[in-house]
């Protein structure tokens, strides 16, 4: 954030999907509704996704930190602009991670070094944040990614 003490500050590439507490912690952010305790992720402050709820007022809460691995699959292509690459490009994973609480799936990158060959549908899987690319003015931008749980 502006006027951090680190030698390279990091903000969010995407403002309101994650916080990240004093101690490091990293927690996802969903809007759920008032009504009917439906969850959305990217969250938002109103109309429910409940199809049967007419809810207009959804609360920002966070999310569980971890979840089951879901599915998975690995890119090794770089993704079209305007989504950033590295150059040369290195191949990542990419998770769909169940929050059973929630009842929510949550795609998210892989942090680096973990490609599909590591990962196994049902392994529980840890949020985390991860570099995305640097902008215009120096701040590095990162975005929500899951590892596998210690
Ligand atoms: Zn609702």
């Amino acid at each position: 954030m502006p006027g951090s003490t680190d030698a390279q500050a990091q903000l969010p590439a995407i403002d309101g999907w994650f916080t990240v507490d004093d101690d490091g912690v990293v927690h996802l952010i969903a809007g759920k509704c008032t009504q009917c305790a439906t969850y959305v992720f990217p969250p938002r402050e109103n109309n429910c996704p409940n199809p049967a709820c007419s809810g207009e007022d959804l609360e920002q809460v966070p999310l569980s930190r971890r979840g089951t691995l879901w599915s998975y699959t690995e890119n090794r292509y770089p993704p079209p602009a305007p989504y950033p690459a590295t150059d040369p490009f290195v191949p990542f994973a990419i998770a769909a991670v169940e929050l059973a609480d929630e009842g929510l799936i949550i795609l998210g990158k892989v942090v680096d070094g973990t490609l599909a060959a590591d990962l196994k549908v049902g392994m529980e899987m840890e949020l985390t944040t991860m570099p995305l690319y640097t902008d215009d003015d120096g701040f590095v931008r990162t975005v929500h990614a899951w590892r596998i749980a210690s």
